[in-house]
């Protein structure tokens, strides 16, 4: 399966990659937090083994962007000894386990098989709305059942906007979104984006805010 490893201790990481690697496990490796969160934006991965002292954004900001998006990839953090408040920071922020340095590669393997068992027996982290369902780890969306085909850049930005219901998303906060496509992001692509999603999903559904940005209103609860 998939990994991201997130540290930026040169020999811990390495020795990481190789053991884990010996697993059968791809192991993608990066070494500051914004490379962890553009890589947790841009691709999913079925765990996060997540150092919380880190280069450019800490561990704990990279997973409260991650839980702020409702995606719920098992994250186990790797904390110092002595750093008892961050160890409970890091599960309050939604970590699902945690290793204190200096730890065993047979006890890591172990809990990341444990949090990858709990993982499948998780219910869907699908996002609905009215007769609107999308599920970000199939990358699928279905209004009334019906399948709905939308690119990678249109499912990000209807994403973001639908996770953030009845809130105003900026378009520069829309644009952030979608950084971890690389290359240029064209200055009107925010607004390109939105009409095709009204042209596949109704005028309606996303309304325009003049002035401050985008806004998919609050499901109403039905029963
Ligand atoms: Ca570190």
């Amino acid at each position: 399966m998939r990994i991201l490893l997130v540290e930026d201790d040169s020999l811990l990481g390495d020795g990481l990659r190789v053991g884990l690697g010996q697993d059968d496990h791809a192991v993608d490796w990066v070494r500051d937090g914004a490379a962890a969160d553009a890589a947790l934006r841009a691709d999913r991965f079925a765990l996060v083994i997540l150092d919380l002292g880190l280069p450019r954004l800490t561990g704990l900001e990279v997973l409260r962007a991650l839980r702020g998006r409702g995606d719920t990839t098992p994250v186990l953090i790797l904390t110092a000894r002595d750093a008892v408040t961050d160890r409970i920071s890091g599960l309050d922020a939604g970590a699902d386990d945690y290793l204190v340095k200096p730890f065993d590669l047979g006890e890591l393997k172990a809990r990341i098989r444990a949090l990858v068992r709990r993982a499948a027996g998780r219910g869907s982290p699908e996002i609905r709305h009215g007769h609107l369902v999308l599920d970000p780890v199939a990358h699928a969306v279905t209004m009334s059942g019906k399948s709905i085909e939308l690119s990678r850049t249109e499912f990000a930005v209807l994403h973001e906007l639908m996770q953030n219901a009845g809130r105003v998303l900026s378009r520069e906060r829309l644009e952030a979104s979608l950084y971890g496509f690389g290359g240029e992001i064209d200055s009107n692509a925010v607004e390109v984006y939105v009409h095709r999603l009204r042209r596949k999903l109704g005028a309606g559904f996303i309304k325009t805010i003049r002035g401050v940005g985008y806004l998919v209103e609050k499901a109403v609860e039905r029963d």
